[in-house]
């Protein structure tokens, strides 16, 4: 059952905290010449119209990338520049809280990002969101595999390039989501121990993540870092509240430079907002 469609969730602020963390580390790891296989177990399709009736049926890019367009002037250049060149090359000029239009998928952020020297595989098992992927230019999404993504990394590692970048960015549609993204962590790990590994949950009131959050805490032998942001109210019963990132052998820089990228959008959305970056298992 595939129900999940990314289109009434693009461009919300889980997206903006999930991309920010996905180009930060790959900037980081582009600044070594060595190839890197890049690779995105749930892909989506690649790139979302804001004005279609899927994004405007919850409107949630509002208090997202709609709010980072306005607060452009306010934020940090590095690492919100790449952003918005970005922004503005999909909009065809400048973008402004008037015209903005598209947001992009994670394919498209490495896509932007990857040299020749490295490659770049995406996965989605959604046949109508994998025929959108694979119908985009390669620029915006690499080499697509229409399939499971967890299974599918785990049975093409080790990779031949020197060096790896996984993101694991489920819907979790169902429970046992958590378990196989922590059982498909471990598996990264046990074929290729320097595997940089990203996976995005969401913060909702049931407090799901704990358990993938601790499981990972204490299998893996490698360091982790923690980032969330609460960018609402806890509700009482159903819903998200906030978005989290595990990043497993995260760069030395990572946890600083969140937190000045995030600390000033966040207080200037004018929402109660923590962020908060715990560090376990590191050195
Ligand atoms: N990573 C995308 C981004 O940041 O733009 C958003 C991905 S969305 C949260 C999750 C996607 O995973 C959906 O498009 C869904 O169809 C797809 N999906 C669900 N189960 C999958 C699986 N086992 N393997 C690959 N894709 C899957």
């Amino acid at each position: 059952m595939l129900s999940y469609q990314h289109g009434y969730h693009a461009g919300n602020p889980a997206d903006i905290h999930k991309h920010l963390t996905l180009v930060t580390v790959s900037e980081y790891l582009l600044k070594k010449p060595a190839g890197i296989h890049f690779y995105d177990t749930h892909a989506g399709k690649g790139l979302y119209s804001l004005q279609d009736s899927q994004a405007q049926k919850r409107q949630e890019y509002l208090a997202g990338v709609q709010q980072l367009v306005q607060l452009r002037e306010n934020l940090p250049a590095d690492p919100w520049s790449f952003f918005f060149t970005q922004l503005d090359a999909l909009h065809g000029g400048k973008v402004t809280p008037e015209n903005l239009q598209y947001y992009p998928g994670s394919p498209h952020w490495v896509s932007a990002l990857r040299r020749t020297q490295d490659q770049h595989t995406v996965f989605e098992l959604h046949p109508g969101e994998h025929q959108q992927l694979a119908e985009l230019h390669p620029n915006h999404t690499g080499y697509v595999v229409h399939g499971d993504g967890l299974s599918g990394v785990v049975n093409m590692l080790p990779p031949r390039l020197p060096r790896l970048q996984v993101l694991i960015d489920p819907a979790y549609e169902v429970a046992s989501e958590y378990t196989d993204v922590a059982s498909t962590v471990e598996a990264i790990l046990k074929k290729c121990r320097h595997a940089v590994v990203m996976v995005w949950y969401p913060l909702l009131a049931a407090e799901k993540h704990h358990e993938l959050c601790e499981r990972l805490t204490h299998a893996l032998d490698a360091p982790l870092l923690q980032s969330e942001w609460i960018y609402k109210e806890k509700p009482e019963g159903w819903g998200m509240y906030g978005s989290g990132m595990l990043v497993v052998n995260p760069p030395w820089v990572l946890q600083q430079q969140l937190t000045a990228a995030l600390q000033p959008l966040a207080e200037q959305l004018g929402q109660p907002v923590e962020h908060r970056m715990l560090r376990y298992n590191a050195e």
